[in-house]
Formats: C-alpha cells, sequence, structure tokens
C-alpha cells in the first residue's frame, strides 16, 4: 500500500463499481448523506451498456435503453451527491479499518466501509487466436460491434440468454447467424430460445464446439473450425479414442455468449469468503454483509443465479442500508467507548 498518499480523506463508504448494483447503492447511500465515492472501473456502467432494450425492468412498460437506464441511475446518484471517480481496485487492505483501497493510478482511498459491486466480466472459450483477434472481428458484444458485421455470416457461441440475445440482435445485420451450441440443448429462458428457433437467419450448430478462429488483424475474422461429437461437448473428447469431426466454416464474425466471470481478483487475499468461481460470499440469511464486517456485497458479483438488473438494483439498495445501519452502530460504539474513557479520567 501506499502509505505517502497525499489524501488522507477517509469516507464513510466507497462504491466499487458504477452498474446497476453500484449506483442503486450510491443512491440509496447519498440519500443517507453518507456522500459515497462510486469508483467507475474498466467497463463503467456495467453490463447494461452493453443491452439494447431492457424489457423486464420494472416501471418501463415499453422497455428501456440499458444505456439509458444506466445514464438514468448515474444523474440520479449525482443529484443526491454521490460523486465519480474513475479508478480500478488493484489491491485492497480489508485487516483493519479504516480500509485501503490501491487503485490502478497509484491513488489510495481510504474508507470506513466498502460496498463490492464489480459485477461480471465476459468469458472467454479459450479457441486458438482468441487473443489476437478479440477485437478484430471476435466480440463478446453484439450490441457494440454488430453493426460492422453487415451482409456476414456470422456465429454466436454459447446456448443460454446472452448467446440467444447476441443471435436476435445480429439478425437485424448479418446475412445469417449460427448458433454453435457444445450440447444439444439451450440453457436459454424458454421466451429467447423460442424467438430465436423461430427467426428465419437464425440456425443452430448443436454438439458443436468452436476449436480455432481464422484471421489475422489487418484482415479481421475469415474462418473458424469447429468440432462436433454426438454426445456433445467435442472439446474434451480431443485426443481420445472418440471419432470428434472438425469442419471450417467461412465467417466474417464470431461473437462469444457464454456467460460471465465475477470480478473478484482483488479480493482474493483479503478474509471476505469468495466460491470456487470466485463469487463474494455473503453471510446467511438476507443480507449483503460479508465475512469481513465493514465489507458488502451487491449485484452480480455475489450472485450466480437470479443476475438480473432488477435483482442487482435490488442488492445494491441493501448493501446500502446495510452499510448505514453498520455505520450507525459503529458510532454508538464508538460513542459509548468515549463516554467510558472520560468517566473513568474523572
Ligand atoms: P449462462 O446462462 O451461464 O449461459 C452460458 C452458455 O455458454 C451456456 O449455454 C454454456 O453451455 C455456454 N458456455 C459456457 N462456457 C463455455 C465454453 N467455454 N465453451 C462453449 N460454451 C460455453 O450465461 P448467460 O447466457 O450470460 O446468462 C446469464 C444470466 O443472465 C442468466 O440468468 C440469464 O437468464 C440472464 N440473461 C437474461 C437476458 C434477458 O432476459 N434478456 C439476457 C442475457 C442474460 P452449457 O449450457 O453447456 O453450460
Amino acid at each position: 500500500m501506499n502509505e505517502d498518499t497525499p489524501d488522507a480523506t477517509v469516507h464513510d463508504v466507497v462504491i466499487v463499481g458504477s452498474g446497476v448494483a453500484g449506483l442503486s447503492a450510491a443512491v440509496y447511500a447519498a440519500r443517507a448523506d453518507l456522500e459515497p465515492i462510486v469508483l467507475e472501473g474498466p467497463e463503467p456502467g456495467g453490463q447494461l451498456t452493453l443491452t439494447t432494450e431492457v424489457e423486464n425492468f420494472l416501471g418501463f412498460p415499453e422497455g428501456i435503453g440499458g444505456m439509458e437506464l444506466i445514464q438514468n441511475g448515474k444523474e440520479q446518484a449525482k443529484r443526491f451527491g454521490a460523486e465519480f471517480v474513475h479508478g480500478t481496485v488493484e489491491d485492497a487492505a480489508l485487516e483493519e479499518r479504516p480500509f485501503a483501497l490501491e487503485l490502478s493510478n497509484d491513488e489510495t482511498l481510504r474508507t470506513q466501509s466498502l460496498i463490492v459491486a464489480t459485477g461480471a466480466s465476459a468469458r472467454w472459450v479459450g479457441a486458438e487466436n482468441e487473443d489476437e483477434l478479440m477485437g478484430y472481428g471476435l466480440s463478446t458484444c453484439a450490441t457494440c460491434d454488430g453493426a460492422f458485421h453487415r451482409g456476414d455470416d456470422v456465429l454466436v457461441i454459447g446456448g443460454g440468454d446472452s448467446a440467444m440475445e447476441e443471435a436476435l440482435f445480429l439478425a437485424k445485420f448479418a446475412d445469417t447467424v449460427t448458433v454453435v451450441h457444445r450440447r444439444d440443448e439451450l440453457r436459454a429462458s424458454d421466451i429467447m430460445a423460442r424467438r430465436a428457433r423461430e427467426h428465419d437467419q437464425i440456425e443452430f450448430r448443436w454438439n458443436t464446439e468452436l476449436l480455432e478462429i481464422h484471421g489475422s488483424q489487418d484482415d479481421g475474422v475469415t474462418g473458424a473450425t469447429l468440432v462436433s461429437h454426438p454426445d456433445g461437448r467435442p472439446k474434451e473428447k480431443l485426443g481420445s479414442d472418440e471419432d470428434v469431426e472438425s469442419e471450417d466454416v467461412d465467417v466474417g464474425g464470431i461473437f462469444y455468449g457464454v456467460g460471465h466471470v465475477p470480478n473478484t481478483t482483488f479480493l482474493e487475499e483479503t478474509a471476505v469468503d469468495l466460491d470456487e468461481e470466485g463469487y463474494l460470499q455473503t453471510l446467511e440469511g438476507m443480507t449483503t454483509e460479508t465475512a469481513v464486517e465493514g465489507v458488502f456485497g451487491a449485484g452480480d458479483v455475489m450472485d450466480p443465479d437470479y443476475r438480473q438488473a432488477i435483482t442487482a438494483a435490488g442488492t445494491g439498495s441493501m448493501a446500502a442500508l446495510d452499510a448505514e445501519s453498520w455505520l450507525e452502530e459503529q458510532a454508538v460504539a464508538s460513542q459509548s467507548e468515549t463516554a467510558v474513557a472520560v468517566e473513568a479520567d474523572d
């Protein structure tokens, strides 16, 4: 930790993450006069900024754009006094309070309480050349990059709601969209699966995985090697006696829709509990408290199950309320200690 930090300010609450969970926490904490600092990391606004229309957030009967929802939330939080700061937490010292958060720009933030709302980031599948071609025809965000693929044949990897959403969005631009799924059964919700299955331009390749991506940074993605096996998960069978079929296809774009990994690397060396996938663990029962007193978790970073914008907003508000009560308890405890010390002196 940088001990020479010029800023000795100790904040009441720092909220790490500016997605829907962080923003909801910021609105509640700011309305409680806690003057929260909201850290905006490498994906400001979180996953909703990569979504087109949000149809299931209560209160918007016609739906609302993901970006608009986030911008509204940010304005709302600012209106009550939340301060937004750019920065990624590299290291967190949570053994004693105030906590110290070391940021990527070498600054250190000190805070009495911490709300972790860092969300989850897009997972990659581990295909050959993906490092080189990410951003050059390979993408994890159809909303961001779909329009570059007018008239192309594209692949979407995955079988969940994200993959269906990507496929449906891409079908507006691409000539054909092929969903490549490693099993023969979709994980997506019935409504999303039906929309994709009924779409004329969307095809499915079952029991198939992406092995290699062809192309270059100059030419972009030009094709892919797919492998398939009738029992699914063909990559696991490569190198065994099983007969895995391999096929090269010409495509102009590939989109990953294979889920997300929680952003908790900075907590790995702390006493905050993480599960084997890295999801932050809150204490049992309906609370956002963690194993470290004064640290609270909200949104997708602590929720591998629901992962909805509305649930993230809900847990964000809970985290701010939990932090507020905890800070009040600390203030009461410290007042009683002072009173006891004064009595002892008398
Ligand atoms: P998900 O439900 O975890 O689905 C991930 C998909 O990717 C699965 O089909 C999985 O295959 C596949 N996959 C994972 N790793 C892979 C790999 N290495 N190679 C190939 N395939 C791989 O994730 P999600 O689709 O992002 O959805 C997450 C949550 O957000 C869900 O609760 C979903 O309902 C919600 N969501 C909702 C909407 C909406 O309502 N508009 C949109 C997006 C997401 P297996 O099936 O074989 O495991």
